[in-house]
């Protein structure tokens, strides 16, 4: 699996989004890197510890994750681990997605427009496509659905004809 470089959106994402914050003299703050692969219950995480006073912080990304999406999810996880990153370092609070976290959050996806970030640190197993249509067996109106469903009815119909209610004469049939 071939992952694209991280340091260079993480310069990109600081300078567009952090004032630079998070660097100094050019250098990471954080340590920045792709998992191994084997980290497969989160996109990423920011993950910091103290060595003899000294805080040392790293944001890691998930290879197997991240891998098969694409560059935005990618650019949305960086981005989101970037703000812990900042509200740990810089701001120095203590709170994992909290106002400071959401502020900065919602600033940046206003920004931008390739990408958004979410308080998630997982992304949803993609959802399967409308494949399959039903047809109003009264009004002829066409329908997509992810599967084929027994006994529903048109909403249309029920609408104009029976109060709202469901009924057998509006039902939504699906070809084979
Ligand atoms: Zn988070
Ligand atoms: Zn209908």
């Amino acid at each position: 699996m071939s992952v694209i470089p991280l340091l260079p959106l993480f310069h990109r994402f600081n300078k567009q989004f952090f004032d630079n914050s998070l660097t100094v003299n050019q250098e990471p703050l954080v340590k920045v890197r792709w998992s191994d692969n084997r980290l497969k219950t989160t996109a990423g995480f920011y993950k910091r510890k103290k060595i003899n006073g000294v805080i040392d912080s790293e944001i890691i990304l998930s290879k197997p994750i991240l891998s098969k999406l694409s560059n935005r999810e990618i650019y949305s996880t960086l981005c989101h681990e970037m703000i812990h990153a900042w509200v740990d370092r810089i701001l120095k609070k203590n709170e994992i997605h909290g106002p400071n976290f959401l502020n900065k959050m919602n600033q940046i996806n206003e920004k931008e427009n390739n990408f958004q970030i979410s308080v998630r640190h997982t992304f949803p197993v993609e959802r399967r496509e409308l494949k399959y249509t039903g047809t109003c067996k009264n009004c002829g109106e066409k329908y997509m659905y992810r599967k084929r469903i027994k006994n529903i009815a048109c909403k249309k119909c029920c609408k104009l004809f029976f109060n709202g209610s469901w009924n057998k004469n509006c039902l939504i049939l699906f070809d084979l």
